[in-house]
């Protein structure tokens, strides 16, 4: 009887081993883009997930990184399309505010960005990104422009772009390039830019709403005023003051 017992352990063991090697299994290397869209990235830390698109030498490279690393999303999603309005004067405050326009994320969030990049891909679609990380004392300069919590988040409470884990976006169509129609424009301040706000078309409706799933999915909230704005909400990260370099 006890006999039986070991080999039926024996045997279960086996089973587990050969599961947990067939889901490592890496695939050779082929571009970052084409990673798998419903890969878990958190599976992937407890080794447990398929992963398809890096290489072995790649993934240990990006996944060492601890999650409040800061990435470059340029280098990490090269395709990632990057309008960041505040390193120039076309803002609603008519203010530049970083020497040049660069989209940094934590790793963390980042990591998030790529599973919403490649499950839009899935129709043709893409992230476009308007504000990322803004350090501490651009917070400071947009504050000091116009000191109103309405409209700017104080610095001493401290902006989630300031952390880290926050975006500014929309979504565009890859075949043209055009952003899809969300029914106003990026930094309009309205009852029209408000997530309550039905009084829109359809397609608009439909869009927003894409937007949002697609976000939330993947661990991001909105706010109430801006449909543009989605910050992270499975991690938290200190304010920053990081200054990234322009050459
Ligand atoms: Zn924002």
């Amino acid at each position: 009887m006890k006999y039986w017992f070991l080999l039926l352990l024996m045997l279960s063991f086996y089973t587990c081993t050969n599961k947990t090697i067939s889901d490592t299994t890496i695939s050779k290397t082929i571009a970052i883009d084409t990673i798998v869209s419903d890969t878990s990235f958190d599976r992937f830390q407890t080794n447990k997930a398929v992963f398809v698109g890096f290489s072995k030498h790649e993934v240990d490279s990006l996944f060492k990184l601890d999650d409040s690393s800061w990435v470059d999303m340029r280098q990490l999603i090269p395709d990632l399309e990057i309008d960041l309005r505040y390193a120039t004067t076309n803002n609603f405050m008519e203010l530049q505010i970083y020497n040049c326009p660069k989209c940094y994320l934590r790793m963390r969030v980042a990591k998030a960005v790529m599973q919403i990049q490649n499950k839009l891909k899935e129709q043709n679609l893409g992230l476009k990104v308007f504000d990322c990380y803004r350090p501490q004392s651009a917070q400071y300069k947009l504050w000091k422009k116009k000191s109103d919590p309405r409209f700017v988040t104080p610095p001493s409470k401290g902006s989630m772009h300031s952390r880290g884990g926050a975006m500014d976006l929309t979504i565009v169509d890859l075949n043209t390039g055009k952003e899809l129609e969300m029914g106003t424009g990026y930094d309009y301040f309205g009852r029209e830019a408000y997530w309550g706000y039905n009084n829109l078309s359809a397609e608009i409706l439909e869009n927003r709403q894409l937007l949002l799933n697609t976000m939330e999915a993947f661990g991001f909230k909105t706010v109430t005023t801006e449909w543009w704005h989605f910050s992270y909400r499975r991690a938290w990260f200190k304010l920053s003051d990081m200054k990234w370099e322009c050459n």
